[in-house]
């Protein structure tokens, strides 16, 4: 392995999902659903591959019934505007939107400000494109329950040499999702600082309570220079089928089409007449598919806090985030490997989404996009264990 790469061994969620075959654990480490999407959906992708639509190369940038049904999402949802010719690009998950788009983007030595703890892929994507991360914390307030951005450090980190923003909201491993006042903030240090920004809203309808999805790309000033990137997997409960997209300025998105090309050239073809489908489905799919969520965060964010952690009750995503110091534990790895004995159950220890480990020793991520009597099960291992 290269130098830039040597520090990245196998990905966590490879190692945590064979500890939980291996042990037999309820594996609430990987974020998938195990229950799979939409009916319909399922058949539209059967009835694309019947029919002989998508078994062969699809088009570069995706077909184009695809491309209207991501313009048309983010007209409906968010009143944003892209063009499906010029403004939108389909890519093999939102894993090789993040890599293409910052190989596109990135000179060898570019900064790029990124809010730690971040999903793996980031910083390993950064290093491919020969960039340097300048990871800006995500402050952990326990007794509120969230992690916070602090503005003044997200200023600070921008210097000369950033070229630009990675931002993530709803945001991977915490459950913050930035705010309208964060969101505004980032923005006019985006347009004062002449920077451009990469926005990874995968989770952009599991949002709950009062918390609200605002795409970055709708802030004044930041439809130019804002690459906005989503995923199937996540919103439709697909995540095997790998099909992710990118919208933005013509420009930025034919920049990412350069590089994406040579990384997978196409990908799921006819996965992608079926998402076409599904991201036409109506509100209340999106609705039902949220209120499920928030129902499964309850009950493991309960069956977490009666077995004695602290628990970050997340506003978003289907992560959460728990602190162990209160079980008298502080090593989020050492405990981690140690749960499917203890307990039957497998979790993510969050130190690995940090640059600054210590920051992040004794924090470890619970996914909760399974069934009900998966995570009252689990819930249940988890008070016998610790309470
Ligand atoms: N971004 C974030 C924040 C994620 O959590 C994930 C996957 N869990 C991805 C990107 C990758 O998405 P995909 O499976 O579409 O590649
Ligand atoms: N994004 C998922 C998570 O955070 C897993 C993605 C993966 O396995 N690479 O758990």
């Amino acid at each position: 392995l290269n130098r830039r790469l040597a520090e990245f061994g196998t990905t966590i969620f490879a190692e945590m999902s064979a500890l939980a075959l291996r042990t037999g654990s309820i594996n609430l480490g990987q974020g998938f659903p195990d229950t799979d999407g939409p009916e319909e959906v399922r058949e539209a992708a059967v009835r694309a591959i019947r029919e002989g639509r998508g078994n062969q190369y699809p088009p570069g940038p995706g077909v184009p019934e695809l491309r209207t049904a991501i313009a048309a999402h983010q007209q409906r949802r968010y009143g944003l505007s892209y063009d499906p010719d010029t403004e939108v690009l389909v890519t093999a998950g939102a894993t090789e939107a993040i890599a293409a788009t910052l190989l596109a983007l990135l000179e060898p030595g570019d900064e790029v400000v990124a809010l730690e703890p971040y999903y793996d892929s980031y910083a390993a994507s950064i290093a491919m494109a020969g960039g340097t991360r300048v990871p800006v914390t995500l402050r952990p307030d326990a007794e509120a329950g969230v992690f916070r951005l602090d503005l003044d450090e997200l200023r600070a980190a921008v210097t000369p040499r950033t070229r630009l923003l990675l931002v993530n909201t709803p945001h991977n491993p915490t459950g913050t999702v930035l705010t309208r006042t964060e969101l505004t903030a980032i923005a006019e240090l985006a347009v004062e600082r002449d920077l451009l920004v990469v926005t990874d809203e995968v989770y952009e309808h599991l949002v709950y309570d009062t918390a609200e999805h605002i795409p970055l790309a709708t802030l004044p000033g930041m439809r130019g220079r804002t690459v906005t990137i989503g995923s199937a997997g996540k919103t439709f409960s697909f995540t095997g089928w790998k099909v992710g997209w990118v919208t933005g300025t013509a420009e930025l998105v034919t920049a990412v089409r350069s590089t994406k090309q040579f990384l997978t050239y196409v990908a799921s073809g006819p996965f992608q007449y079926a998402v076409a489908e599904a991201l036409r489905l109506p509100d209340s799919y999106f609705d039902e598919f949220r209120a499920d969520m928030r129902s499964k965060r309850e009950l493991l964010a309960d069956g977490l806090e009666q077995a004695g952690f602290t628990v970050f009750r997340p506003a978003g995503t289907y992560f959460i985030t728990t602190d162990i110091r209160p079980l008298g534990e502080s090593d989020g790895f050492a405990f981690c490997r140690a749960l499917p004995e203890r307990a039957g159950v497998v979790a993510i220890p969050n130190a690995v989404f940090y640059d600054h480990r210590e920051q992040g020793t004794s924090f470890v991520r619970f996914a909760f996009c399974k069934r009900t009597e998966v995570l009252t099960d689990a819930a249940q291992r988890l008070r016998k264990a610790f309470a």
